[in-house]
């Protein structure tokens, strides 16, 4: 199963995607992730993708769109993942025709206030990623992960200004998207203004739907 989640920053693709992996039991690729790991470690890709996370632009379509390509030759792609935060750009998506074929696409929508009370009061486990919400899902230990007991943290670019830098760039960069997907045939549209836990039976219904449709063409 090769899915893509789209939609807006804070929608809840990464909460999402880190349950469904367990469900579908396939690998998750966060762009995201990935460059946040990079700036991390100081590395070269690090230093150079630093500054547009920071300020919420996009990282170079070529930079991103190389980076994917390479992560999905690995094997624990092979039997599917979820992309989450690929592709954001229309030539990111048409590089990704030319790289695999993709089976679904899940683009998710909910309320303004949602998103922007989603990013403001997100925080990330810095060792295993893990997502939590100050409000709606906090740690048990103010500041430290359940899972990992490692420190969770605020994202940089979830502070007000980045935040509106970033749904302005998903509405004139990636928003079109869907549009692209639809044509294809290959979007399905999932509401999800509450947690995740209310939407995994109509979620897993469409992935399977999806793919009981595609066996019998
Ligand atoms: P995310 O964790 O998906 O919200 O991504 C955080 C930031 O990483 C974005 O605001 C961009 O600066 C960068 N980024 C992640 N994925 C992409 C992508 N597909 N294309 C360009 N920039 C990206």
């Amino acid at each position: 199963m090769k899915l893509i989640l789209l939609g807006s920053p804070g929608v809840g693709k990464g909460t999402y995607t880190q349950e469904l992996v367990k469900d579908l039991n396939i690998v998750q690729i966060s762009t995201g992730d990935i460059f946040r790991e990079n700036i991390k470690s100081k590395t070269v890709l690090g230093q150079k993708v630093e500054n547009y996370l920071s300020t919420g632009k996009l990282v170079p379509d070529e930079l991103v769109i190389e980076i994917v390509r390479e992560r999905l030759k690995e094997k624990d792609c092979q039997k599917g993942f979820i992309l989450d935060g690929f592709p954001r750009t229309l030539r990111q998506a048409e590089a990704l025709d030319k790289i695999t074929k993709i089976d679904l696409v899940l683009n998710f929508k909910a309320d303004h206030q949602v998103i922007i009370d989603r990013l403001s009061g997100r925080r990330i486990c810095r060792s295993c990623k893990w997502i939590y919400h100050l409000k709606n899902s906090p740690t048990k230990i103010d500041g430290q992960c359940d899972k990992c007991e490692g420190e969770t943290f605020h994202r940089p670019d979830d502070f007000p200004e980045a935040i509106q830098k970033r749904l302005s760039v998903y509405e004139t960069e990636t928003a079109p998207l869907i549009d692209y997907y639809k044509k294809k045939g290959l979007l399905r549209e999932v509401v999800v203004n509450e947690e995740f836990s209310k939407y995994r039976e109509e979620i897993m219904n469409r992935i399977h739907l999806a793919l009981g449709l595609k066996n019998h063409l």
